[in-house]
């Protein structure tokens, strides 16, 4: 007696296949452009679908359909796995070598069935198929972005999808050499088969994931960032100082502002135009920023004032700091932008320093304001 009859775990191994390329479907058409190959994938699991219940038929339908269409699927389908992770990455397919090999892989099928039939041949043809796109896949999802538990999950199934083709090749020569079996009657071939259909759950779902693990990180980047300069936006920046502020009144470490503002940034604008002064706040925002450690925190607090906040930093290194950015933007870098220098005021919490986040601030813009009156291009503390 059977515990499970291999055709109706491939009927529901497929039939879960499918939800999934619904799923990946929906995803498509509600996801942002950017993130692609969500469409090749829904197709690509349904291809590979119908292949493996093609194939599981074999003896009952006409082997024109059960090896070679569901040959011919099988590898389309993998193919678009590649794809779709290729889309996925940002890249451009080359469709033409791909689809070339995938129809030069279906004719050697094709002759191994009708030509010189060789049971063995074609699995082995097509394990060697496998091996290629899985290992190229799992290569693929190894890069993918973000790298959490969905690109995990995506090269572990990818590289099991070769564990699995290379242990069929192993399998060959103890399989009834030559003979032309029907599915029922290969338990191998069954393994092999209930295997892949599971293995194409396993990928759909880490594609799933990952893809919305990319979404949720773009929505984040969105709702913190200011979207011409990519610094922080105020209300990220409130939320990290916090966090800052408290480890640092915890840890009795400094923390130092600086709040920053372009000089005479009117004047750019009426000479220049909106463009140009659009394309100096940015200037500033990417130098700046670049100078920064990691765990500093840029923030566009409006127009061309920006407010930096340092971790771990005393007086005189947030002095140190303010006065190379001041240095650095006064070198005029990009000669398509007119010269621009920038004025910068510091304050430090500690022990007897201001009581809270926007006290600290209001120090570092009092400080900011003697720089102005000061006559500007200079760093006051
Ligand atoms: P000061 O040296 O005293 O800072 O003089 P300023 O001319 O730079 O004065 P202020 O800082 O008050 O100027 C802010 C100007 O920035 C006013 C506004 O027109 C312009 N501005 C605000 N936001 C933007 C923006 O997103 N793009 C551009 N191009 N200009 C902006
Ligand atoms: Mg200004
Ligand atoms: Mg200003």
């Amino acid at each position: 007696m059977e515990l499970i009859n291999p055709r109706t775990f491939l009927i529901v191994a497929n039939l879960l296949g499918l939800l999934c390329a619904l799923v990946l479907w929906v995803q498509a058409k509600s996801f942002p452009a950017d993130i692609g190959g969500l469409r090749d994938w829904a197709k690509a699991v349904v291809l590979m679908g119908c292949a493996s219940g093609l194939a599981s038929l074999r003896g009952l339908i006409p082997d024109a359909f059960a090896i070679v269409l569901a040959a011919a699927l099988l590898l389309s389908g993998e193919l678009l796995l590649v794809i779709g992770l290729l889309r996925y990455s940002g890249r451009t397919p080359q469709w033409r070598p791909a689809v070339d090999a995938v129809a030069g892989l279906v004719l050697l099928v094709a002759w191994l069935t009708w030509g010189s039939p060789s049971y063995p041949g074609r699995i082995f043809i097509m394990a060697l198929a496998h091996i290629a796109f899985f290992a190229l896949g799992a290569w693929l999802a190894q890069q993918a972005k973000p790298a959490g538990f969905g690109s995990r999950l995506l090269s572990a199934m990818f590289v099991l999808g070769v564990a699995v083709a290379v242990l069929r090749i192993a399998t060959l020569s103890t399989d009834f050499a030559g003979a032309d079996e029907a599915f029922d009657r290969d338990p191998i071939q069954q393994v092999y088969l209930g295997a892949f259909s599971l293995g194409i759950l396993g990928l759909s779902i880490g594609f799933i994931l990952i893809a919305n693990e990319r979404l949720r990180e773009e929505l984040e980047y969105l709702a913190t960032r200011d979207p011409m300069t990519g610094a922080f936006n105020r209300r990220a920046f409130f939320a990290r100082a916090e966090i800052e502020w408290a480890r640092a009144a915890r840890s009795r470490r400094p923390l130092a502002a600086i709040v920053s503002d372009i000089d005479f940034f009117k004047k750019v604008n009426d000479t220049h135009g909106h463009h140009v002064g659009d394309l100096v706040i940015k200037d500033f925002a990417r130098r700046a920023g670049g100078m920064l450690r990691l765990p500093d925190i840029l923030a566009r607090f409006g127009g061309e004032e920006f407010v930096i906040l340092l971790p771990e930093t005393g007086l005189q290194d947030g002095c140190r700091v303010a006065e190379r950015i001041r240095q650095e933007i006064e070198k005029r870098r990009d000669k398509a932008l007119p010269p621009y220098t920038v004025s910068l005021g510091v304050a430090v919490a500690g022990d007897d320093g201001p009581a809270d986040l926007e006290a600290l601030l209001a120090v570092a813009d009092a400080a900011l304001y003697r720089a102005k009156q000061g006559g500007r291009n200079r760093v006051e503390a």
